[in-house]
This record gives structure tokens, sequence and C-alpha cells, in this order.
């Protein structure tokens, strides 16, 4: 199981959105709520909580924007059992954050729930710091009900609220909100991540997955599923003996782990896809060692430089297509069987001429 972060240094990425909130906590302008949006799984949650560590960290002043990691407001945040610190997600098994959650149920409406709890005198520090976790899931009754809390905040209250699609966010909540934007992770940090988080401990694993997730580490933890690693690696070291490689089996071998891994149709058309990234990532890297110019390349010695080009280029070319057409609803039996009858004709082609 991946393991909690617990200081800055651990934080991959996101510099830039460190230093601008150092810059406003000590110009003294911080805003009291804040959207932070940017794609899924790139660590905008670990970073509200880190800056909940540091608006509670008793060893360095707020506008530091650091945390020692061992203060009792630390470790209280650490553990989860900070009182001033609310956070707030969808409950287990929904998809939705309802507006109980937010001020009571029933006959408890107005006297618990995070905005309730947010108006109260701080516990154990000067200030509640209140994270609400895939914000654009409260229903509009809920979001309606913060609102009430965004228009007259209470005194030295910090409001997070965390995104991946701002743009479902109602608009008035938006309105009322600094929105600081966060990025992909660079493959880099996504494989450092991947490594230190305990997510593998393969470098060559986090090295494959980290090419192809789009920065983000929820979705290289999907990739990590053993089933479509092992595929990965069967394709791979297939793809590899480009001039003797079988792409009738290939496919038969691809086609068949993809029924059995996929429960339904999106399961197979997402699944599909995860494959055509690797495949594409496999022949990416093939063409760099290839324009490196090692003349001892197997590939060059075969082609030449050229023909290794004029090779990989359309192949790369021709599984990008077909992660096209997957996209486009096309069967991924059908693109799959086309996709490999193509590249085994450009690979017999390129190797006959050669
Ligand atoms: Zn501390």
């Amino acid at each position: 199981m991946p393991e909690m972060i617990t200081s800055w240094n651990q934080l991959q990425g996101h510099h830039q959105q460190r230093e601008l909130l150092r810059r406003t906590m000590r110009q003294g302008r911080l805003a009291h709520a804040w959207v932070f949006s940017g794609p899924a799984g790139i660590g905008k949650r670990q970073f509200a909580r880190l800056l909940a560590m540091s608006v509670f960290c008793q060893q360095h002043p707020a506008e530091e924007l650091a945390a020692c990691g061992t203060c009792r407001g630390c470790r209280g945040v650490l553990a989860g059992t900070w009182p001033d610190l609310h956070e707030l997600e969808r409950s287990e098994g929904r998809q939705e954050i309802r507006i109980g959650q937010l001020v009571g149920e029933g006959d408890r409406r107005g006297r618990e729930g995070l905005c309730c709890e947010l108006s109260m005198t701080p516990q154990a520090s000067d200030r509640r710091v209140a994270i609400i976790d895939d914000a654009h899931c409260m229903t509009t009754e809920a979001a309606n009900a913060l609102l009430k809390t965004l228009e007259e905040p209470p005194a030295r209250s910090l409001i997070l609220l965390i995104t991946d699609d701002a743009a479902s966010l109602l608009p008035t909540v938006r309105s009322r909100c600094q929105e600081l934007r966060f990025f992909a992770l660079t493959s880099q940090e996504v494989k450092t991540i991947l490594l230190n988080e305990g997510y593998t401990d393969s470098e060559d694993t986090a090295e494959a997955v980290a090419a192809v997730c789009a920065g983000s580490v929820e979705t290289a933890e999907q990739l990590l599923d053993p089933h479509l690693r092992e595929l990965q690696q069967a394709v791979a070291r297939e793809l590899d003996q480009l001039d003797a490689v079988n792409t009738l089996n290939v496919c038969r071998t691809v086609l068949e782990s993809i029924e059995q891994m996929s429960g339904s149709a999106a399961e197979q058309r997402q699944n599909a896809q995860w494959l055509l990234k690797f495949i594409a990532e496999t022949v990416r890297r093939r063409l760099t060692i290839l324009l490196a110019g090692d003349p001892g390349d197997r590939l060059t010695r075969q082609l030449g430089l050229r023909g290794g080009i004029d090779l990989l280029r359309p192949m790369l070319d021709r599984t990008i297509k077909a992660s096209m057409q997957i996209d486009g609803m096309v069967p991924v039996p059908l693109a799959v069987a086309a996709l490999f009858d193509e590249l085994g004709q450009m690979l017999r082609r390129a190797f006959r001429d050669a």
C-alpha cells in the first residue's frame, strides 16, 4: 500500500504553487477560500494537507509554509485527529457530497457538519482549516449550504476545495474562491513517487508506467495492475524482435488477455488504450535509441538510420491511429487486429527491402 507523505520534501512537483502561497501568506493576503484545481492523481490533496500542517505547525510560523512533522500540530494533522482541521470527501460508495456533511442532517441541521465546525472558535490553535476533496461532487444543495459560509467566512478560517473538474463547481462558489491551478507531474516525478511511496519496487516498472500515465499517479496505479503489466512486458519483448516478430501471435495474445481482464466493453476499451500507449511508447523509445546514432544498434545495422526511421515513424503513427479509432467507438478486436495486420506488413516490407 502507498504510504502517506509526511513532509514538503517528499512532495513531488508543485513548487510554483507552494511559492505563490508562501508569498501571499507573507504579505498577509491569503484568501480565506481556495479552489485547488488540476488533473486527478497529481497530489493536490497531499498538498492541501501539507498546507494545513504548515498552518498548525508549532515549530514554524504559518507564513514560512513549512512543517516540522514532529510537533503536536503536525502529528495531529498526520494522524487525522487535529481538532481544527476538518476534512470532507465523498462518503464511501457514494458519488456525491451531501448537504448533511456540511450543515447536518434532519433535526441536527445547523448544528453539525463542516460549516458549523468552521464557525466555532478553534480548539487547539488560532485557525480552522477545511479541506473538501472532490468538491465538484457536492450536490447543488450542499454547494449552496457552503456558499453561505463562503459569503461570510468565519474569522481566521481557511477553506480548501479540491477538484479535477473546476468547471462543474457552482459558479457562485467558484467566484468566491481564489483558484490555484495544479499541473500534471513530469514522468520523472511520477517515477519517484511510485518508488518512494511503495507503489512498486521495480525501477523498470516505475519508469515504463510513468512514461505513459500522463503525469497522474492515479492513472499510474491503474497501469500497475499485474495482468496488464504482464501483458505489456510480453508485448514489449515481442516488439523488441522487430525483424522476427510474429504480429499475428502478438495480436491473438493481446486480444485474449484484454478479454480476460475486462468485465465490460468500457473496461475493454480502457485496457486496450493502456496497451496501445505502451506499444507507442516502446516504438518511440526504439526511435530515440536509433536517433541517438549508435552504429552498433541492431536496427541501425539492419536497416540503416534512414530505413529505421522510415519503419518506426509510421508504426508510431499507426498505433496512435488505432487508439483514436477505439476512442471513436470502433470495436476493440477490429481496431487491434487491423493495427497488428498493418504493423506486420510494415515490418515485412522493411526487412524484405533491406
Ligand atoms: Zn510541526
